[in-house]
C-alpha cells in the first residue's frame, strides 16, 4: 500500500482544485512545488500593504457559473472590472475598441457615425481572406485603430512583424459600438478580496505540500509514493525533450515602489507604440482600490523564450504544435500519469478553463476510482 493516492507536482491552480476535489472524496495527497510558494502564476506578494502580482496581472472573469460559483466559496470578490487605456505617443484611448474609442479618435457620436468611419477605413483596403494577423486586424478595424492601438504593442508583445503572425492571436479583440469599456463580456468578473494567495490557500486547506521540490530531480521517489501522479508541469520537461523543446514567449517585470498614492489612476495602462520598450504598466493597488500612502508599479517587457527562464505564452504555431502532438500522443498511453493545467497542455488557459478542467479531469478521474472500488 503505497502512502499517497495522489502525487500532485504544481501548486498552482489546476494541482491545487484538483487536490482540493479529491481531498473530499476522502483521498490523501501529497502536493509538491519547485517554488518556494504556493500558487503558480496567480501568487501574489504583500508589499506596503499591496497584493503585487507577481508573474503578471491576473483579474478573474468567467461565464461559467459552477466555476464563479466555486471561487467565491474561498474568497469573496470585489467588483473590480477590467477597463485598461491605452497611451499612444501620450494620447489617451478606451479599451477594448468602443464608443469612447472612436469619439476620441474621430470624434463621431453616434454608432452609425462610428459605423461609417470604420467601412470608410476597410473598403478602400480591399482586403480578402486574412492571411496573417496585420490583414486580419485591418479588416476588423481599419487603418487608424491598428496603427494605433494594435501593431505597436502586437509587434512588441510577439517579437515578431504583425505579417508573420497568425490571424487568429487578434480575434480575442472585442469590439463595441457602446460606450461600454468593460474589457471582457463575461457575465461575472472581479479580484479576490485578499488576493489570490487567499483561494489557494483555501483550496490547500489540511493537504500536505512540500515547495522547493522538483519532481523531475526526484523522480523515482516521488512515484514510489503513488500509483497515480498529477503532473501540471511543461510536458516537453517530463519527457527528456525527446521531441524537441516547446516554445514560448516570456516576460520580464520591472517592479517600483513609488512614494506618491496615485501614480497612473488606473490599474492598466497599455503602451502600444513600438518606440517604448514595455508593453504595460501595472499598477496593482487599483484591483483592490487600495488607499494607502505609496503605491507599486510594474513595467512588463515581453521577452524571447530562453530555456531557465519562466514559460508565459505557449507558441502555438504550426512546427510547436506538431511537436506537442507527439508529447500528447505518448502521454495518453500512460495511465499512471494526467497531464493537466497550461504546461502539461501547452495551452493558453485564462484560471476560469484551468479551474473548469480540474475539476472535469478530476470528477472523471475520482468517479472511476469509485467505480473501481466497488
Ligand atoms: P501554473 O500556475 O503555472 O502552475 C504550475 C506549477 O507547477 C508551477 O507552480 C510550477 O512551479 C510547478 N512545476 C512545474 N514543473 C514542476 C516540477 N518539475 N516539479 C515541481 N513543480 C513543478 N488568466 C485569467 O483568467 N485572467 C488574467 O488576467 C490572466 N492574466 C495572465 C497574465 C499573464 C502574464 C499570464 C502568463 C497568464 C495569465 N492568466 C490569466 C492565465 C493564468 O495565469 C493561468 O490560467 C493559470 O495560472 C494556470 O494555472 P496552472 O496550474 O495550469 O499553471
Ligand atoms: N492587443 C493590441 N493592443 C492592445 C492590447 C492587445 O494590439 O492594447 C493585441 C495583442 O496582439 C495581444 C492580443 O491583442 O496579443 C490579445 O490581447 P489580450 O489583452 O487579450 O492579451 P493578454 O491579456 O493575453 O496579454
Amino acid at each position: 500500500m503505497k502512502p499517497y493516492d495522489y502525487v500532485i507536482v504544481g501548486a498552482g491552480l489546476f494541482g491545487a482544485t484538483f487536490a482540493h476535489q479529491a481531498k473530499r472524496k476522502g483521498k490523501k495527497c501529497l502536493v509538491i512545488d519547485k517554488r518556494s510558494h504556493k500558487g503558480g502564476n496567480v501568487f501574489c506578494k504583500n508589499e506596503e500593504g499591496i497584493n503585487v502580482h507577481v508573474y503578471g496581472a491576473h483579474i478573474f472573469h468567467t461565464n461559467d457559473k459552477k466555476v464563479w460559483d466555486f471561487v467565491n466559496g474561498f474568497a469573496e470578490f470585489n467588483r473590480y472590472t477590467n477597463s485598461p487605456l491605452a497611451n499612444y505617443k501620450g494620447e489617451l484611448y478606451n479599451l477594448p475598441f468602443n464608443m469612447n474609442t472612436f469619439y476620441k479618435l474621430w470624434q463621431v457620436i453616434t454608432p452609425q457615425e462610428a459605423q461609417k468611419k470604420l467601412q470608410e477605413q476597410i473598403a478602400v483596403l480591399n482586403i480578402g481572406e486574412p492571411s496573417n494577423l496585420e490583414e486580419q486586424a485591418l479588416k476588423l478595424v481599419g487603418t487608424d485603430i491598428y496603427e494605433k492601438l494594435i501593431k505597436g504593442y502586437t509587434e512588441k508583445q510577439w517579437g515578431r512583424k504583425a505579417v508573420d503572425l497568425p490571424a487568429f492571436i487578434i480575434k480575442r479583440l472585442p469590439l463595441r459600438f457602446t460606450y461600454d469599456n468593460n474589457y471582457f463580456n463575461d457575465k461575472y468578473q472581479g479580484i479576490p478580496i485578499g488576493g489570490y494567495n487567499k483561494i489557494i490557500d483555501g483550496l490547500l486547506e489540511g493537504i500536505e505540500v512540500r515547495l522547493n521540490t522538483d519532481f523531475l530531480k526526484d523522480r523515482e521517489f516521488f512515484t514510489g509514493l503513488t500509483d497515480k501522479i498529477i503532473y501540471t508541469g511543461p510536458i516537453d520537461e517530463y519527457y527528456d525533450f525527446e521531441f524537441g523543446m516547446l516554445e514560448y514567449r516570456s516576460l520580464r517585470f520591472e517592479n517600483e515602489l513609488l512614494q506618491q498614492q496615485n501614480y497612473q489612476g488606473n490599474a492598466v495602462v497599455n503602451y502600444t507604440e513600438k518606440e517604448i520598450p514595455y508593453t504595460r504598466i501595472i499598477e496593482h493597488k487599483h484591483f483592490e482600490f487600495g488607499t494607502q500612502s505609496n503605491t507599486i508599479i510594474t513595467k512588463e517587457y515581453p521577452s524571447e523564450w530562453k530555456p531557465g527562464m519562466e514559460q508565459y505564452y505557449p507558441v502555438n504555431d504550426a512546427v510547436n504544435e506538431k511537436r506537442f502532438k507527439h508529447y500528447k500522443s505518448i502521454a495518453d498511453n500512460e495511465p499512471a500519469v494526467i497531464f493537466g493545467g497550461r504546461l502539461a497542455e501547452y495551452k493558453y488557459y485564462d484560471m476560469h478553463q484551468v479551474i473548469a478542467s480540474a475539476l472535469a479531469k478530476s470528477k472523471v478521474i475520482l468517479q472511476e476510482l469509485e467505480f473501481l472500488e466497488v
